[in-house]
């Protein structure tokens, strides 16, 4: 790309609406005033492969990538980081002066720096933690909180054959709890996440029994719509120190901000309230 071109990136699914990224990458390119801009792509399955090689020509200089193609792009990708790898997904690509594409996955580092910002005083080798559900989020909370040092993760999820899986690729550091004792393994614990889909607008409730959390435990949650699910409520009168999703989404998108338009951006106030309109 020659150096006067206005660089571009965007993100890719199917659906694509729902997407918070555009307004989250536009309020950063118009607050530092950087050339570029941030474009959503509803692209269609069959279109994933050109659309990637096509991009670059166009001046894009990476993308992010939501569902349904965080699994398939490491297969089109030429590299990959070891994290992605492990995790089986990326959410960042990069596309290199040399043609080549680098998919990375930023949700772990996203789902730490929120955790960092907003509970300082979190100590994640401190003692147990507790991780409700084993899908596609799931593995990149497992990867972040074992590279962090806890010491023991009750992995729990409606469908144990998941978790199961997860346990065979992260190691005997992760415990399989079956999902009906989920409510019992939480008075020891020093961190309790929330990976499922349940308690966001339009899904179930979370039903999980919750008066076995202890004060003082980090209780974190995903999902992000509504920002104050039941899971951060109850925790947050038992006493917790409670953490809401949106934090996780402003910070993984930080890196692939600065690869493709040069600068390290912000997450603070504005930026929430950027994203929340
Ligand atoms: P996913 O791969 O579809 O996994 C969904 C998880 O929720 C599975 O563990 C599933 O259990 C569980 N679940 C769904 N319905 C359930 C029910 N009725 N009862 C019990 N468990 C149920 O989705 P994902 O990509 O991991 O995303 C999960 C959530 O995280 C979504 O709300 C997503 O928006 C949020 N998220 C937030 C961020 C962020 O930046 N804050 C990033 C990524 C994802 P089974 O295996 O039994 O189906």
């Amino acid at each position: 790309m020659s150096a006067d071109r206005i660089p571009l990136a965007g993100v890719i699914g199917h659906p694509i609406h729902h997407s918070k990224s555009p307004r989250l990458h536009g309020h950063w390119l118009r607050k530092h005033g950087l050339r570029g801009h941030y474009i959503p792509m509803e692209i269609a399955p069959d279109d994933l492969a050109d659309t990637l090689r096509f991009l670059p020509k166009l001046g894009f200089v990476g993308l992010n990538v939501t569902l349904p193609y965080k699994e398939r792009v490491l297969e089109l990708a030429d590299l990959v980081t070891d994290r992605a790898t492990l995790i089986g997904a990326a959410n960042t690509l990069i596309f290199r002066r040399d043609g080549k594409i680098h998919a990375d996955n930023t949700d772990g580092y996203g789902f730490i720096e929120n955790l960092r910002q907003n509970a300082p005083d979190w100590m994640p080798e401190a003692g147990p933690a507790v991780v409700l559900g084993a899908g596609g989020a799931a593995r990149a909370i497992v990867a972040s909180l074992l590279d962090s040092g806890v010491p023991e993760i009750r992995l729990t999820n409606r469908t144990r054959i998941r978790a199961d899986k997860l346990r065979e690729d992260f190691g005997q550091r992760v415990h399989v709890v079956e999902w009906v004792q989920a409510g019992n393994v939480m008075d020891d614990a020093t961190t309790v996440v929330n990976t499922t889909s349940l308690g966001m607008v339009g899904k179930p409730e979370m039903r999980v029994p919750l008066d076995g959390l202890r004060p003082g435990t980090l209780v974190t949650d995903l999902v992000y719509t509504p920002l104050q699910t039941r899971l951060l409520r109850v925790a947050a009168e038992q006493g917790c120190t409670c953490v809401d999703g949106l934090g996780m989404l402003l910070h993984q998108a930080v890196p692939g901000f600065e690869r493709w338009f040069g600068m390290r951006p912000e997450v603070d106030e504005s930026t929430r309230t950027a994203v929340l309109g």
